[in-house]
């Protein structure tokens, strides 16, 4: 059986942040990268947001560098994802996506989160191509040009708030005649004159040609349909933190979200810690998972430290 000081099992921001920090510490962390390789970042293309890079960097660029950085100080970044993992008892045991078993000393779990899309096949075809689930990401995109949110609750007017700063207008499709959002969140879509908002309005389909998105075509719930036009289609429905794996062992809010002591990435487990947007419904970006997975790393380094 293979024995480990740290097991980190994801491979984004929060991840490889982790990967960095304690292999400089010597830790000798050993990181699965998991069924998406760099995260969810890997799904947009620019970052813009990213300190460090005036122009921007290449979403997969900024991920493949964070995993050289990792190794370049011995992290060992391994491909596939670990199958099963018992937390009950340290060291604790896991098995990998090849049945290889690991005693791990430490976990960080920085298994992400996975935006919510509808699931029609149009949406998936113009992904990244006028489809975005983060309008934070890929509002800038969209200056001065039209485009669409799906969703009521508080994420959804977020981002057509935000995307309403941006752009000429802003189509809020929102499926019941109410919205799910706080009063105050409710209050400032109101108050933003080039938000409209389409009750009653769910999403047949996305249209677009080779250039990407121009449209969606909506059905309301009276059976009605008809075309909206549009150069960007923004998700908004929620997102689904990736803790099933440790479910049975470390506390999560009613939504799965991963829960961690005040400040610290101390799960309820010992010796396990948690990191980026498994633990995060509420900033969820790349620099917020990259600062959580360098407080794990210190914290599992204290930890290691004060098990001599
Ligand atoms: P929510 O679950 O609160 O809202 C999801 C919204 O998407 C609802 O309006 C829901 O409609 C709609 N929806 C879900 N599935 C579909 C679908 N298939 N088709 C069309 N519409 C759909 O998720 P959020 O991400 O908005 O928020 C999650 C949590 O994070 C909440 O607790 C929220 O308060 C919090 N949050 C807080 C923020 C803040 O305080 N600044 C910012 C963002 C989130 P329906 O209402 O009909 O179910």
């Amino acid at each position: 059986m293979e024995k480990v000081r740290c097991l980190i099992i994801g491979s984004g921001p929060a991840g490889y942040t982790s990967a960095i920090y304690t292999s400089r510490a010597s830790v000798h962390p050993v990181l699965y990268e998991g069924i998406q390789p760099g995260g969810q970042l890997t799904t947009t293309t620019l970052v813009e947001n990213y300190p460090g890079f005036e122009h921007g960097v290449d979403a997969n660029v900024l991920m493949t560098q964070m995993k050289a950085q990792a190794k370049s100080f011995g992290a060992d970044v391994r491909s596939g994802f670990i199958e099963s993992i018992d937390l009950s008892g340290r060291p604790f045991h896991a098995v990998d996506s090849n049945g290889n078993e690991l005693e791990a000393e430490s976990v960080i779990i920085a298994t992400g989160a996975t935006a919510r899309y509808l699931g029609l096949p149009s949406e998936e075809k113009f992904k990244g191509l006028g489809v975005s689930a983060c309008a934070t990401c890929d509002g800038f995109f969209y200056r001065g040009k039209v485009v669409a949110v799906v969703g009521g609750g508080d994420s959804a007017c977020e981002e057509a708030t935000y995307l309403a700063g941006l752009c000429k207008k802003v189509y809020m499709i929102v499926r019941r005649d109410v919205f799910r959002a706080s009063k105050a969140m409710q209050e400032r879509v109101f108050n933003t004159p080039n938000i409209e908002i389409l009750w009653n309005c769910n999403t047949q389909e996305v249209l677009g040609d080779m250039s990407g998105v121009t449209g969606a075509r909506l059905v309301r719930n009276s059976g009605e349909i008809f075309d909206i036009q549009i150069d960007g289609f923004f998700l908004g429905i929620g997102h689904h933190p990736n803790s099933e794996l440790v479910s049975k062992w470390v506390s999560t809010d009613s939504d799965g979200y991963i829960l961690t002591e005040g400040k610290s990435s101390r799960t309820n487990v010992e010796g396990v810690f948690a990191a980026g947007d498994v633990q995060d419904r509420n900033y969820r970006q790349a620099i917020t998972a990259a600062a959580s997975g360098c407080m794990a790393a210190l914290e599992v380094e204290r930890f290691l430290n004060s098990q001599k």
